[in-house]
């Protein structure tokens, strides 16, 4: 039996509720049909009542069974919007979450001028990229301990064409020598190391170096927080995310490291997300 548009997204988002909350469901419906279709939102809703012809509607109901079974749409798509850009995934980085626009809008916010920039643990580039397409005058560096999630984040630049950002593979600090920066920004692994989420939903699916740090989560940002001082120019600030009930501890951490002006900024889902402190 035809279906059309509309009725194969409802079938879809039925069966995808029973596995994520209503309105991702509706939203996951509809990037798997869009993948399918080479199409775009808008076109969905236009075609809502368009058949489908039998290939891609059986190329559909695979994606949807794929899902069915937890594997993330990012990964099935083998993309991510983040900021405006799409970004390349794949199961050896973080997948871009919309929490972390808020790192990016308050690096923004900071950037006057041609900074030296550097972006810890990159994954994708999200972060790094981001911030050079709306301040391209800046020269970033984007690190990452993983050879294979670096690969990732220059194919973005590359197919972005976002030519200032270098990529390097260094854990934290350790590859970049003296090297000293405006802005240091990063969403490290924060997630309790025993916290249960990391085996449900898409958290199983991502690289577990980075999703958690050590008993109470905060084991890399301690560490980045320690080094940062070394390789910050007076009055440079340092940005990390953190989890929702993490924002009193890091800014602790800042501010017995020296920093002054700490700050924390709250999430689109209205939890404090990112802290911020500056250099003297
Ligand atoms: N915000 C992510 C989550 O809770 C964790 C990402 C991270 O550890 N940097 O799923």
């Amino acid at each position: 039996m035809t279906q059309t548009v509309q009725q194969c997204l409802l079938s879809a988002r039925q069966q995808l509720a029973q596995c994520v909350p209503a309105d991702e469901a509706n939203i996951e419906a509809q990037l798997l049909l869009m993948h399918v279709l080479e199409v775009n939102r808008a076109w969905l809703i236009a075609h809502a009542t368009d058949s489908l012809a039998a290939e891609p509607a059986n190329a559909f109901q695979a994606l949807l069974h794929r899902r069915l079974q937890g594997e993330p749409v990012a990964h099935i798509l083998g993309t991510r919007e983040f900021f405006g850009l799409t970004l390349k995934v794949t199961a050896d980085t973080l997948i871009p979450r919309p929490d972390t626009e808020t790192l990016v809008e308050a690096a923004l916010q900071k950037i006057h001028g041609a900074m030296r920039i550097l972006d810890l643990g990159t994954g994708t580039g999200a972060i790094a990229l981001a911030i050079t397409r709306h301040a391209p005058q800046c020269e970033i560096i984007a690190v990452d301990a993983s050879a294979a999630a670096l690969a990732v984040a220059q194919q973005n630049a590359s197919s972005l064409q976002l030519h200032n950002v270098q990529c390097l593979q260094s854990n934290w600090f350790t590859a970049l020598g003296p090297a000293s920066f405006d802005l240091i920004v990063s969403n490290p692994p924060y997630i309790e190391a025993d916290d249960p989420h990391l085996q449900q939903g898409d958290l199983r699916f991502e690289p577990l170096s980075a999703l958690a740090s050590g008993t109470d989560g905060l084991q890399d940002i301690r560490q980045i927080i320690a080094q940062a001082p070394a390789h910050l120019n007076a009055g440079g600030w340092l940005m990390l995310e953190h989890g929702y009930n993490q924002a009193e501890a890091v800014q602790q951490l800042l501010n017995v490291a020296g920093f002054k002006n700490v700050q924390s900024l709250k999430d689109l889902g209205d939890h404090l997300r990112v802290t911020l402190g500056q250099l003297p």
